[in-house]
């Protein structure tokens, strides 16, 4: 690891040690890859990516995996916030052949020691191939 990681942000995980996602699986067989550049085979694969994205603090793969049609410009990650723990609640579609795809999950965090739980559904779609994210279900925004 030569560049520091963002204040707040682990960087990357030690060798051999779990995924953020919560997947069981060492951090570099997991979402590593994808934060690596691979593209994730299918929309949960992804979604579990851009959680361990936030969780170390990586805007680069955060970025490169949304929709440009509906990708901010630029965004800027809360230091304060811990992301501790996903729990991927359910997905339909978002598989090797679907075209779209919609994972519902929780994202446990803390903030200046106080919890939270940001709960989403998440709507994805193939893209040139590639799985992106495009937005939160609106239909399911209270
Ligand atoms: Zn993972």
């Amino acid at each position: 690891m030569s560049t520091p990681a963002p204040p707040g942000h682990p960087g990357r995980p030690a060798p051999g040690a779990p995924c953020p996602c919560g997947w069981g699986e060492p951090f570099e067989d997991c979402c590593g890859r994808y934060l690596a550049g691979a593209d994730a085979p299918t929309a949960e694969a992804l979604m579990r990516s851009r959680y361990t994205a936030f969780a170390l603090g990586d805007v680069a793969h955060l970025l490169r995996t949304w929709d440009p049609a509906t990708r901010p410009r630029e965004l800027e990650l809360d230091p304060q916030v811990r992301w501790r723990r996903l729990v991927v609640v359910a997905t339909s579609g978002g598989g090797p052949f679907d075209d779209t795809g919609t994972v519902a999950f929780e994202a446990h965090h803390r903030r200046e020691g106080r919890r939270g739980v940001q709960v989403e559904d998440s709507r994805f779609a193939r893209s040139a191939g590639r799985w992106v994210y495009v937005g939160p279900d609106a239909d399911r925004l209270a």
